[in-house]
Formats: structure tokens, sequence, C-alpha cells
């Protein structure tokens, strides 16, 4: 399939082999850049005791930390977006 763009026909092969070029100029780093999300949106809270902390979480990082939600260092938390640890 090619799309006609001003008076060049592109391919979706040239749209994409660019794409990726211009994804390889990004600066070092910047690709495993991530945003997290506050507590609040995820409704971080202390432990409920239900067993769904943050050790038991596939998203914990140890000692104390979350690859998703900022601040969450409180490994016997829980928040909305708990998901069970597997292996
Ligand atoms: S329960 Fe929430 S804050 Fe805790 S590790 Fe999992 S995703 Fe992060």
């Amino acid at each position: 399939m090619t799309t006609r763009t001003g008076n060049a026909k592109v391919s979706r092969r040239t749209l994409l082999v660019g794409g990726l070029a211009a994804g390889s100029l990004l600066p070092a780093g910047a690709a495993s850049a991530r945003v997290k999300l506050s507590q609040a949106a995820v409704r971080f809270h202390a432990p409920s005791g239900d067993g769904r902390d943050c050790r038991s979480c596939k998203l914990f990082v140890a000692p104390a930390g979350c690859l998703f939600v900022e601040g969450a260092n409180d490994p016997s938390g829980s928040c909305w977006i708990w998901s069970r640890k597997t292996a």
C-alpha cells in the first residue's frame, strides 16, 4: 500500500523504517524513562491485612519501591493496581 503525501509516494515500509530510525535517535535512557503514577491516582493505602501488599505485587521493586507508583516506599502498603507476583 502506498500513500500520497504532497508530491511523494510513501509506502508503509518507508514510514516504518523512518519511524524506527527516528526512534534510534532518541538520547540514551529516553526509552527507559517512565512516568510514574501518584499514590492518590492508584489509591495507595496502608496495609489491609488481606495479603495484597506491595511485597506480593509483581510491580514491587525491592527493597521499597514500585515500578509504576511514585513514592510508594512502604512495602506493606497496597494499591488499586496491585497485581499478584508469579514465580
Ligand atoms: S501494590 Fe501498588 S504501590 Fe505496591 S508495588 Fe504494587 S503497584 Fe506498586
